[in-house]
């Protein structure tokens, strides 16, 4: 399943997937550098330590791969392709409970 639109809102600091489903997904970009599936984040996680993230990083460039996207982080950060079900299973940000 791959979206039907994709929007980096530099307003919100978050990136907006509509979902064929209906589904509105609101994804952080600090969670989403948190959250890079490129094989050296993989490597961090799986020994615990998350990646270092500056909370105000942005992502700055969206490259659609067909089967997900690349996304290009403030910090540099660009080794991460992110498939579309693996963003689609990714905690969407709850509006409204921390501000
Ligand atoms: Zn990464």
């Amino acid at each position: 399943m791959s979206p039907l639109a994709v929007a980096n809102s530099r307003s919100k600091q978050q990136l907006h997937l509509s979902w064929p489903d209906g589904r509105e997904q609101w994804l952080d970009y600090a969670l989403l550098r948190k959250q890079c599936p490129c094989s050296q984040c993989r490597a961090f996680r799986l020994q615990g330590s998350a990646p270092l993230v500056d909370a105000r990083v942005q992502v700055v460039g969206l490259n659609a791969q067909g089967y997900g996207v690349q996304l290009v982080f403030s910090d540099g950060h660009e080794r991460g392709i992110y498939p579309w079900e693996y963003l689609a299973q990714l905690p969407p940000h709850a509006a409204g409970v921390d501000g």
